[in-house]
Parts: C-alpha cells; structure tokens; sequence
C-alpha cells in the first residue's frame, strides 16, 4: 500500500513544509501543522469498496495515513471501534435515533491511542527514538505503550492528581516518569525545557502534525460504519480539540475524494463548567480562546485550560452550525450512572458529559429529537476508579 501523504502545512499561514523531516508547530507563526495529501490521487486509487477486506483497526485508511513505508506502523489494534444504537439511553433522554461510538474498547483505554499510534509510527519512520510529553491522563499512557512496541525511550510530565490509572500505566512501561505540582500547563513547560536540555522530540497534541491523523480516522470510520453517511450532530468532549478538528478535517478528504457528499453534522465541543475556555470563546464570538484560571474538574481528560488549536475547534463548531456547552461535575457522575445502567457501558467521566449535555441542549431547543446524535465516548470508566470513589 502507498501512503498519498505530500507535505505538511500551517492551518493559519499557509506556509508549506516537507512532512520527510521533523517539524513541530509553524516556524514563521507558530500555529498548527496538517499533513496534507494528494487527495485527488488517492481517490482514483482507493475505492470505499476496497476498504472492506482490510484489517479492523485505523491503518485500515493506509492511504490517508502520514507513514510511508508499512514497517514502520506500530500497531496494539487501535481503532475501528463498534458505533451502538442507545436505545434504551435514547429513550430516557428523548432522542430516539442516538448512538455511541465506543473509544474506551481501544488499547490503553482511551482514543488517544489513536493519535499516539500515528505519532509514534510517524516518529519511528522520522528516526526519531526519545520521546517526552505533559499529560494529565490518558495521553501519557497510550504515549509509553506505543513507545515500548517501538523500543523508544519516553519521558512523561504528569500533574500529580491525575488519575491512579494514568501514573501506574505509565510506571509499567518503564517510562521516565515525573509528578509536577502544578497543571498541565506546568507540566508542559517542564517537559519543553527537558525537550531542549535532553534532545527529546516532544508529541504535545497538535504540536506536532501526526496525532490529529490518527484521531481523523474516527471521522473516517463513522462515514464508513453509518454507509457513507454522516449523523445530524456529533457530540464532543473537548480539552485539546484533536478529534473534533481531525473529523472535521476527515470530513473535507472523504469529500475531495468523492466519498461522502458535502453535508456536515453539526459539531458540539462540550467542556466541564470547571474548565470551559472553548465554550466562553464560542459565547463571546473570539477567533480564540483565553487560557482558563483554576481548571477544576474530575474529567482529567479535559481539563486542559489552552488549546493551541482554539482557532481550528472554534472554525469546526462555527462552520457546521454547531455549538458548545458546560456541564456540571455533579451532571457527569449521574450521567455514568445512567449510562452504565441503561448501555451497560461504564463510561469515562468525559464520554458522560456528553449525554448530560445532550439533555440539556434538547430541553434548550438546539437540538431537537428528530435528529440523529452520535455521542463519542472516548475512553473507559475503569480508569477513572480513584477520581469516582
Ligand atoms: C484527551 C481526552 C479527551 C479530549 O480529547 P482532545 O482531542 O484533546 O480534545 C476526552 N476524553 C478523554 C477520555 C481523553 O483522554
Ligand atoms: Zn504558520
């Protein structure tokens, strides 16, 4: 198989880069990185039809993938994960035509193996062979495990309330750990000056151009398992923003090459009304988003105060009709109830944002019951033990 990838480009400047050699974030203004591909090419090459016989996992898209050579790929099985129809939580919320697409059944947990999977193979293909990273959560242990597959080595700054789960999972591979006293924030500032002292390449998301790419292929797997089509809405749990912005991106590829015409569902980024800095900045109409004080919330994986890609969630929700709303810590926990009593699903405390928000965005009257809702659960419930206790 031949990746059609061609080089990398700045989502804000435009300024073009070769995707054969390490880059991180724009040289010239500092913003997001997208690989691009000749996607004209690969249309003519790859027919939907072809996707079929090829394994169930994300490597499926080889195609629109950022690894040239297959050896390279570092695989645990992530992706293509099943999209269920939830309909007895359809019916208690009052949305009968309402899935989940379920990211807590990936390796590690969580949909950042994903994105860490396309880094690291990326990374490997780049000759790359020392990573560092910040994470508050689930980032941190897909990061090490798919380094470990690979044989590099990693460092991690971490929070020092993050979840149990996340520290141990990382502890296990052999990683270099290290707890700070401060926020992601903090930890990403340490881990930038051990980068430089140390000779690391540092995989922050989406300050480098490869996780977004492993995230998209949810967007490419939800056309795909809805045969070609897309829902009315896709409910989000924002912090970073990778995978609303990489669906959204998958969206415009699938069109260029003819696979899905060019109706969007309309993109909600939902946020913790302990850290919301997305949702204020859609409320007040800015092309960013102000750094949030004080990011408080149980839902580790989006407390996240600063997006560097504000400007790409922001465009997504815009563009699409979309929106974004808070919800409470007590709204979380009482909706993994629910969904576990009702799904059988012991959701992460960010995938249960979702359905809460989903009720209150009907009861407002943005979202009316005749559409159809596919909500992202992104990780499992078992490893938020310590944070529900
Ligand atoms: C990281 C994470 C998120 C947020 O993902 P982004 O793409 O950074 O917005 C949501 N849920 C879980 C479980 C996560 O680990
Ligand atoms: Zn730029």
């Amino acid at each position: 198989m031949k990746s059609f990838l061609t080089n990398l480009e700045c989502t804000y400047c435009g300024v073009e880069l070769s995707a054969d050699e390490p880059h991180r974030t724009c040289p010239d203004c500092g913003k997001v990185l997208y690989p691009r591909y000749d996607l004209q090419a690969a249309g003519k090459a790859l027919d939907r039809e072809d996707l079929k016989n090829r394994p169930a996992n994300m490597w499926r898209y080889f195609e629109l993938m950022p690894v040239r050579d297959e050896a390279n790929v570092v695989t645990l099985g992530e992706g293509f994960t099943p999209i269920f129809k939830a309909e007895r939580l359809g019916a208690d919320i009052g949305c009968p035509t309402l899935y989940i697409k379920d990211e807590g059944i990936n390796p590690t947990g969580s949909f950042k193996a994903r994105g860490l999977g396309a880094a690291v193979s990326k990374a490997l293909e780049l000759g790359i062979t020392r990573l560092t990273m910040p994470s508050a959560g689930n980032a941190a242990g897909a990061m090490t495990a798919y380094a470990a597959k690979a044989g590099m080595e990693a460092y991690v700054f971490m929070p020092k309330d993050a979840p149990e789960a996340n520290r141990v999972e990382v502890e296990i591979t052999g990683a270099n750990l290290e707890l700070v006293d401060g926020f992601i924030t903090d930890a990403g500032r340490i881990s930038g000056e051990r980068a430089a002292e140390l000779g690391l390449f540092d995989v922050s998301t989406l300050r480098e151009p490869y996780r977004v790419e492993g995230k998209k292929t949810m967007g490419y797997e939800i056309a795909e398992q809805m045969d070609w089509t897309l829902p009315d809405v896709i409910l989000y749990p924002t912090g970073g923003g990778t995978g609303i912005v990489g669906m959204w991106k998958a969206f415009d590829e699938m069109e260029a090459m003819g696979w899905i015409d060019g109706k969007r569902p309309r993109m909600f980024a939902i946020q913790s009304e302990g850290c919301a800095p997305i949702v204020r900045a859609f409320n007040e109409g800015t092309e960013f988003a102000e750094p949030w004080e004080n990011p408080d919330t149980l839902a580790a994986g989006i407390r996240v105060p600063a997006a560097i890609g504000d400007y790409l969630i922001l465009q997504s929700l815009r563009q699409s009709n979309g929106g974004a709303i808070t919800v409470s810590e007590q709204e979380i926990l009482s909706d993994m109830r629910a969904v576990a009593s009702l799904e059988g699903m012991f959701v992460c405390p960010e995938g249960a944002a979702l359905s809460a928000a989903l009720r209150k965005l009907l009861a407002e009257g943005t979202l009316s019951p005749d559409e159809s809702i596919l909500l992202l659960n992104t990780g499992s419930g078992l490893k938020y033990l310590d944070m529900i206790r």
